[in-house]
């Protein structure tokens, strides 16, 4: 190392510190930029003071630690331009104020140092700002990554699969004008030169029952919307649509067809060029629309009574369109909508449905059309977003996922939704919490654990065999005809009516019973309580209608309802049954669990950088501190404080920085604990600054790791 290194690096530390005095100086007005550098007794209060003060100024990203908080602002910040972008490009995660570009830009350097995999959990409740942050991340990527014709291409699809999967995958909600009614796992994949080279997609727990209700201030998928307001007139005359939202069942409910924040028309176009660059041949995007428009027009078949007050259809109009559109002959498809058909020994009989029926036959077939129409468009976006090249590539893992959800009414959706957010909130802490504090037992260091709530008790009351929720769900489905909502909730109160975060009528005191109706059940969630109805079974039917598409002549329809699926379910494989939300029980942290080779896309070899969004427009004081409590931001704060900020195996370490020290380079025979000694006695680090446990170097400020990584660039 040259003497003109040294000083570099001397000079980099400085500015470091000079930034962060500046920083605290400046902190009565703008807060402090990592509340690890809070005063170490911070009381939520505290906590919540300095969110709020950064807020007023603007400044919606604080750390903690490598932990970035966001707090929407509601409202555009000229943070995200392209300026910004360079600005952090290659620097240090301290050097600069807090920003997602600053975690984008350090994650991906930390992947290409040591090649290996990360991903980025995105946490928040809905409307928080999860996937304007999982954007941004991709719009940085796509901005600072290698170029070349082929690259480009990548990025550009991968950047236009957005604007297609939110069209159909996402809706305007009460709590967000463009909320995603689906989770979303995306990994982009990087070649040695960091070139974005491919990416996939996993998508989860598409809200169906959207298609059918919408309640009151909230709309349908954006894609029907944009069909009708931005299909071009020969389209519409094709798929017998009028420009008019307000004459399709489907689209009013919510009563707000149009938002003024939301361009339906010009949307349309966007998803247009985005389906062509994403290669959806003609006949591709001919059969999808198709089928939007088919679920417009089922949404409009009313049914008739006939004398013996079965339902019928008469010569109905809308269901001449379904037929022309799904090509199925209408005489199949009405037998479908209107009779269940009776197995009997040597001849089919065909029992009639009572309106009622019909009418959830009906809305059966919209739902499971468009979920199964949704998870072909994933896949469809994967085939264009594939890697070719078989070389190994590292991957950036992005995990936004609707949030926590509590409606007036939670039925089997919700308790999906929730239920994978309390695997995601335990995966969050597994890699935060638990295993940080792990490590440091297991490498001895010297540590007074943090207490947190471990939501496992939970997650187990759901998922534990033979006695979880949804075992019990799986044995009440064994048994066709006997199985109602009042045996699987009896069922429940005998099998786990001990468990203290469940609760029933019967099971609860008086103020519970006030509160709660017979049929109902409660369930302590980690982010709060939840009232389900007990409705589950209901999920689990497979009318026959579905059997119908199969004879379908729209190949996205022939390949969603494949001849192989058998016909009825009488096991439901609660883990992989394709409709109404089962398959989401499959949990998304699987797919992203270090250790979990079988399902893993990819191994990730590293501990996860994470971002918590937090909602606040004007900054609503219970809300946040809510969110807060709930996502162990106080608890991370403590142990994140306590900690250490990087931890690296002695050979890593010893192996990237040995030609800092002439007594370990060029060859060190010694070990590499010994080795590390040798050098960070030579690069000046003072006691308190590191710990060497059994196998691992730990570094406590980050800044101590830049400074030696800075004098290696250099040397
Ligand atoms: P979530 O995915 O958590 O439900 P979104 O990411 O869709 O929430 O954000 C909801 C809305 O909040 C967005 O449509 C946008 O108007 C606003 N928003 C979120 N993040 C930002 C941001 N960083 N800057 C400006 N507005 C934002
Ligand atoms: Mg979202």
């Amino acid at each position: 190392m040259t003497d003109g290194s040294l000083e570099n690096t001397k000079e980099r530390c400085n500015q470091i510190l000079r930034n962060m005095e500046a920083s605290l100086t400046a902190r009565d007005r703008v807060g402090i930029q990592d509340f690890v550098l809070l005063d170490p007794h911070t009381s939520e209060s505290a906590f919540l003071d300095n969110l709020r003060k950064r807020f007023h100024e603007n400044l919606i990203y604080t750390y903690i630690g490598t932990l970035l908080v966001s707090v929407n602002p509601y409202k555009e910040l000229d943070i995200y331009s392209k300026k910004q972008m360079d600005t952090y490009m290659g620097v240090n995660f301290f050097e600069l104020p807090p920003h997602i570009y600053a975690l984008a830009d350090n994650v991906f350097r930390t992947m290409q140092s040591e090649f290996n995999n990360h991903f980025i959990l995105i946490s928040g409740e809905s409307g928080a700002g999860k996937t304007e942050a999982s954007k941004k991340i991709l719009q940085f990527y796509a901005v600072s990554c290698p170029s070349t014709k082929l690259l480009n291409n990548v990025r550009d699809r991968l950047l236009l699969s957005n604007p297609v999967l939110e069209a159909f995958g996402n809706a305007k909600t009460l709590k967000n004008d463009n909320s995603s009614r689906f989770g979303k796992y995306m990994d982009i994949q990087f070649d040695h030169q960091g070139g974005a080279v491919g990416g996939h997609i996993l998508s989860y727990l598409l809200e169906k029952s959207r298609v059918v209700h919408q309640n009151h201030g909230e709309r349908n998928f954006h894609i029907f919307y944009q069909l009708v307001e931005g299909g071009e007139e020969d389209l519409l005359r094709w798929l017998g649509l009028e420009r008019n939202c307000k004459n399709y069942r489907y689209l009013v409910q919510g009563d707000c067809a149009k938002v003024s924040s939301i361009n339906d028309k010009s949307d349309w176009k966007t998803v247009r060029k985005a389906l062509s660059v994403i290669e959806f041949s003609e006949s591709d995007t001919e059969h999808l629309f198709g089928i939007i428009a088919s679920v417009l027009h089922l949404g409009n078949i009313k049914f008739d009574v006939d004398a013996r007050g079965y339902a019928t259809l008469n010569n109905n109009q809308e269901m001449h369109w379904v037929s022309k559109l799904l090509g199925i002959p209408n005489q199949v498809l009405q037998q479908g909508l209107t009779h269940r058909k009776i197995e009997a020994k040597t001849e089919e009989v065909f029992s009639p449905f009572s309106v009622d029926h019909a009418v959830y036959a009906r809305d059966a077939l919209a739902k499971a059309i468009y979920g199964r129409t949704f998870n072909w468009l994933v896949n469809k976006i994967n085939e264009s977003l594939a890697n070719k090249d078989s070389s190994r590539k590292t991957v950036i893992g992005l995990l936004d996922i609707y949030g926590f959800e509590v409606f007036s009414v939670n039925s089997f959706e919700q308790f999906c939704i929730n239920y994978c957010n309390e695997k995601l909130q335990q995966l969050f802490i597994e890699l935060t919490l638990k295993s940080e504090q792990e490590e440091y037992e297991m490498e001895g260091i010297e540590w007074e654990p943090v207490p947190y709530f471990n939501n496992k008790i939970i997650c187990d009351l759901v998922e534990e065999k033979f006695r979880g929720i949804i075992s019990l769900l799986d044995e009440e489905c064994l048994r066709p005809g006997e199985a109602t909502d009042i045996t699987f909730l009896e069922k429940m109160e005998e099998k786990i009516g001990g468990h203290p975060h469940f609760v029933t009528h019967k099971l609860g005191d008086q103020k519970t019973r006030k509160t709660l109706d017979r049929g109902d059940f409660r369930l302590l969630h980690y982010a709060g309580e939840v009232t389900y109805c007990s409705d589950l079974l209901d999920y689990y039917s497979f009318p026959v209608i579905f059997k119908v598409m199969r004879q379908s002549k729209n190949a996205i329809i022939k390949h969603c309802f494949p001849s192989t699926e058998p016909d009825s379910k009488r096991r439901p494989e609660t883990v992989s049954n394709p409709d109404d939300g089962a398959q989401c029980l499959s949990d998304p942290s699987s797919q992203v669990r270090p250790s979990h080779p079988v399902r893993c896309v990819f191994r990730f070899d590293l501990r996860s950088f994470d971002v918590v969004v937090l909602p606040a427009g004007h900054f609503n004081d219970v809300l946040v501190r809510h969110q807060v409590k709930y996502l162990g931001l106080m608890e991370h704060l403590r142990v994140r404080r306590a900690g250490f900020a990087y931890r690296r195996k002695y050979e890593i370490f010893l192996q990237r920085y040995k030609p800092l020290c002439p007594d370990t380079w060029p060859n060190w025979k010694g070990t590499a604990a010994e080795g590390v000694q040798l050098l960070i006695k030579h690069l000046g680090y003072k006691p308190d600054e590191y710990k060497m446990g059994r196998t691992k170097i730990f570094i406590r400020h980050p800044r101590t790791l830049f400074a030696t990584e800075d004098a290696f660039q250099v040397c």
